[in-house]
């Protein structure tokens, strides 16, 4: 009999696409392979609820994938399986929904018949694909209530991974050849297993684990202090050179109506504070533009705020409503056509703002995770393309002699 079958499609957020892996290592430890929808036994849909869009491409991905011919057994879990599981369970017959997602694995082998073989992965299991740069999920959840978002409703109040299950999950990955290590959750700043923050998390995993690096995935400005810069200041790299700094906006009013708590005053200080001591420092975020009652002014403010920021990377997001929400029932809701042409201008802002961040890291000494023979990723997240072919899966010195026109940095390997 051949293996059964699995495809993911996930919708998400790092954090969702670290929990798909997981699932994925399971599945495949108990046998299955990994395929496409069109030859899948099973589809597992990770549902992302952040906005009426993310929510609306989630249906459509459960639709399509329970109305394939062959009729696939679809397997709907996350923050929309969480939301509004009925709605989601009478979309099709064979559309199945699981709200525990440690429990995927061990329902799609169960209902294909494959529980007998079935071994639940542990930590320490090696993946089959094996990776360079995996994420290792820390924490989950929020015990914050900004307007927009619906997640801290979804995932629930912040828990987090027990400080030593983290140090094995990661020296397991560093064993299965990872080089790099991305800590990922929903509110990073929120962990604390028993008193423990993230500075000590940090601390703990450089101390004992060989770790090469270690990512930090997105971060909220309040979280961003005096401990953790110093920290990364002092790491020699071993802490990337990176913070995803999550702004929203530029604007103090709206800043407000989001239910954001700092400013942009706050997050300017801390951001320079940052970038005054951690050599090569880039700094990413988030934006929304069009959120309810953001006028011309607002928006300018922002947009004058990104540029003095200075950032190497801006997600931009439209603000679609999400019912739910406290900003779904907000006045002034931002006409599509407004939201779009703000959504344009900060993306070219983002690009010509990347290129600079690019341009200045030339001269500079990096460190580098390869990826190909040909180039990796650097310590700030930018692509690398070497002077020589250096093996995969490596961590190399190098220094950075130049930057093409998309911020792809050239590199002389030391
Ligand atoms: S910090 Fe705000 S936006 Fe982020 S998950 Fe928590 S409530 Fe949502």
């Amino acid at each position: 009999m051949t293996a059964p079958v699995f495809a993911m499609v996930n919708l998400g957020c790092r954090v969702n696409r670290v929990e798909c892996d997981r699932i994925a290592e399971q599945l495949e430890a108990a046998g299955f392979v990994i395929g496409g929808q069109s030859e899948a036994d099973a589809v597992i849909v990770n549902t992302c609820a952040v906005t009426g869009e993310a929510e609306a491409k989630t249906r459509k991905a459960i639709r399509h994938a329970a109305n394939l011919p062959h009729r696939p057994v679809v397997f709907a879990t996350g923050c929309v399986a969480n939301l509004f599981a009925d709605s989601l369970a009478s979309l099709a017959p064979n559309v199945r929904i699981v709200q525990d997602k440690s429990s995927v694995a061990a329902q799609v082998v169960e209902a294909l018949g494959g529980a007998a073989s079935y071994t639940p992965a542990s930590s320490s299991m090696p993946t089959p694909t094996g990776r360079t740069r995996p994420g290792v999920k820390v924490q989950d959840g929020c015990d914050l209530r900004c307007s927009y978002c619906i997640v801290w409703k979804a995932r629930g109040r912040s828990t987090s991974v027990p400080l030593d299950q983290v140090v094995e999950e990661v020296s397991a990955a560093i064993d299965r050849n990872a080089r790099e290590v991305v800590l990922t959750g929903i509110n990073l700043g929120c962990y604390n297993d028993d008193g423990k923050h993230l500075p000590d998390l940090l601390e703990v995993l450089l101390d004992r684990t060989p770790v090469d690096r270690l990512r930090i995935s997105s971060i909220e400005p309040q979280d961003v202090d005096a401990r953790l810069v110093s920290l990364m200041a002092s790491s020699d790299g071993r802490i990337a050179p990176y913070l995803h700094m999550c702004l929203q906006s530029g604007s103090e009013t709206v800043l407000r109506r989001m239910g954001r708590v700092y400013t942009a005053a706050e997050f300017a200080k801390r951001a320079e504070a940052a970038y005054a001591q951690i050599p090569n420092l880039a700094i990413e975020t988030d934006l929304i533009v069009g959120f309810p009652g953001e006028t011309d002014g607002e928006f300018a403010e922002s947009y004058a705020f990104c540029e003095r920021m200075g950032f190497s990377h801006i997600h931009t997001f439209r603000y679609s409503k999400r019912p739910g929400t406290r900003a779904a029932e907000m006045e002034g809701q931002v006409p599509p056509a407004v939201s779009a042409a703000r959504s344009d201008a900060i993306r070219e802002l983002g690009e010509r703002l990347r290129k600079r961040c690019a341009d200045k890291l030339v001269g500079r000494e990096d460190l580098v995770v390869t990826q190909t023979v040909g180039g990796g990723i650097s310590g700030g997240l930018f692509a690398v393309t070497f002077d020589t072919p250096v093996p995969t899966d490596r961590i190399v010195p190098v220094r950075i002699a130049g930057a093409t026109e998309d911020a792809t940095l050239r590199a002389i390997v030391l």
